[in-house]
């Protein structure tokens, strides 16, 4: 066979006045993978996200390329696509294999089936399960040694393969992200992670996994961090930064500081290796174990911005949802980094199961209290595959019944899991925006610390946009 032509797409859509459009790492990973693993193969990525590409047209893009196997990956906000889109992709391509990856494929697994015609359903962390599925093309019946996996037999059957899908244990063996397969200047045009349109830079993993296990998490990459070398790390950042002229990285790990040491261990090198750079974590660190060493050590090389997840405010709800964060060392973390000027995003979130009108109130107070200097109050909204999701299932299945993901805006005012009713939550959500952001000292720290002033105007719409979301509109409650 000539080269096996493998395309790989990230579904995703650009909303008006919320240009987020980042690279999809999770493909770029799994692509430099596959190239170093497997000879003769052509990759070809499309990210729908920055193209904002319909259907239609997304279809005809992928046709072009006449894949062998199209790998489609989205989240369960995207995935209302999938029942117009995989029949198309019948059409244009019917010799190809349909695989289905990323984080609905992880939660739904072989429920997928139900609703799409795919060939296989890969859940979890995809490098090595794709390497097999490719060396298997053209052969469906080889589909059945590769662990862990769900696929369609020829005669239509859906099989679970036994076994668990094994993940890359060393992660320093996983070669540079294939940036060179997608035109990342393009990008630099949006919004990342972080709140800032408009500038370049390069997104990082440092680490997969988490050994933490909030109650709302899936856990696509395990309960076990695994992490690259601090000098992994900084070879990295080296390397990107001489390649593409940048000096400023986003890494978009669940938790860059779970390993205290790692994290000096990276300063060293870069102050070591001279590098000038300037670091954004929007993600979030774990505020309870950033410790005043820490946040030196990471403002030493120059961070300008980090995450924080507060959650809630409740220490009941923190222990019910598993999140079991320190808050007073959460309070101290936040007050250090502010005090070395480093941006702090804050994120909340309101309406939990059980969730009482002193747990909401608790949440605003620590939130009000804190020196963030913006704050997300997201509201609870159960996805397939955590144990959240399970909980309601369980104990409130009516709930689950009105939801509808498609197209979800994390901070839209219409899921309640709570006991209260639909205007006690929403009038919470809006009580704390409106508390948070209508205080003369809290906007002039935002606008005083903003990392990249000139970008300001830029971002300041969508600011506004997401600040102001649910004050005043009527979204009818679907929960
Ligand atoms: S929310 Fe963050 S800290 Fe909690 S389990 Fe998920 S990745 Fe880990």
């Amino acid at each position: 066979m000539t080269k096996k032509k493998i395309i790989l797409v990230n579904l995703g859509l650009r909303r008006p006045l919320y240009p987020l459009a980042t690279p999809p790492m999770g493909i770029l990973y799994l692509s430099a993978y596959l190239r170093r693993e497997l000879k003769d193969l052509d990759i070809c990525v499309i990210n729908q996200r920055l193209e904002n590409y319909d259907v239609e047209e997304l279809s005809k893009q992928i046709s072009k390329f006449a894949p062998h196997i199209i790998c489609l990956s989205t989240l369960t906000t995207f995935a209302y696509q999938l029942p117009n889109l995989v029949p198309l992709l019948r059409e244009v391509c019917p010799e190809s294999w349909i695989l289905l990856g990323g984080p609905h494929a992880s939660a739904v697994r072989d429920n997928v089936f139900n609703d799409v015609d795919v060939d296989v359903v890969v859940p979890g962390e995809g490098e090595i399960a794709l390497k097999q599925i490719i060396e298997s093309y053209p052969e469906k019946g080889n589909l059945q040694n590769i662990q862990g996996i769900i696929w369609k037999s020829s005669d239509g059957q859906i099989i679970n393969n036994p076994g668990m899908l094994p993940m890359i244990e060393e992660l320093d063996e996983l070669p540079f992200p294939a940036y060179d397969l997608i035109d990342l200047s393009r990008y630099w045009k949006h919004q990342s992670i972080a709140p800032i349109v408009r500038r370049k830079y390069v997104s990082l993993f440092s680490s997969r996994g988490c050994p933490y296990q909030c109650m709302w998490c899936h856990s696509i990459f395990g309960r076990k961090i695994r992490m690259h070398s601090a000098e992994r790390v900084v070879d990295e950042i080296e390397f990107f930064a001489k390649k593409y002229n940048v000096t400023d990285f986003e890494f978009l790990d669940d938790n860059f500081n779970f390993n205290q040491r790692r994290v000096i261990e990276i300063a060293e090198l870069v102050h070591k290796r001279g590098l000038k750079i300037e670091l954004a974590f929007p993600t979030a660190i774990r505020g309870d174990i950033a410790t005043q060493e820490v946040i030196d050590a990471m403002h030493s090389i120059g961070t300008y911005l980090c995450g924080f997840s507060l959650e809630t405010g409740s220490p009941r709800l923190q222990k019910f949802t598993c999140k079991r964060l320190d808050i007073d060392k959460f309070l101290k973390a936040v007050e250090i980094t502010a005090k070395k000027n480093i941006y702090i995003t804050g994120f909340c979130m309101m309406g939990f199961p059980t969730e009482t009108e002193e747990e909401l109130q608790q949440t605003i107070d620590v939130a009000c209290k804190s020196r963030f200097h913006t704050a997300s109050f997201f509201t609870v909204t159960p996805f397939p595959g955590t144990p959240l999701y399970e909980w309601v299932k369980e104990n409130k299945p009516e709930k689950l019944e009105k939801l509808n993901y498609n197209n979800m805006d994390f901070s839209a005012m219409n899921v309640n899991l709570t006991d209260l009713p639909d205007k006690v939550l929403f009038s919470y959500q809006r009580k704390a925006m409106k508390k948070f952001y209508v205080d003369p000292i809290r906007i002039y720290r935002l606008l005083r610390s903003y990392p990249k002033p000139l970008l300001l105007p830029y971002y300041l719409p969508i600011f506004i946009h997401r600040a102001t979301k649910g004050l005043w509109n009527s979204e009818k409650p679907n929960c």
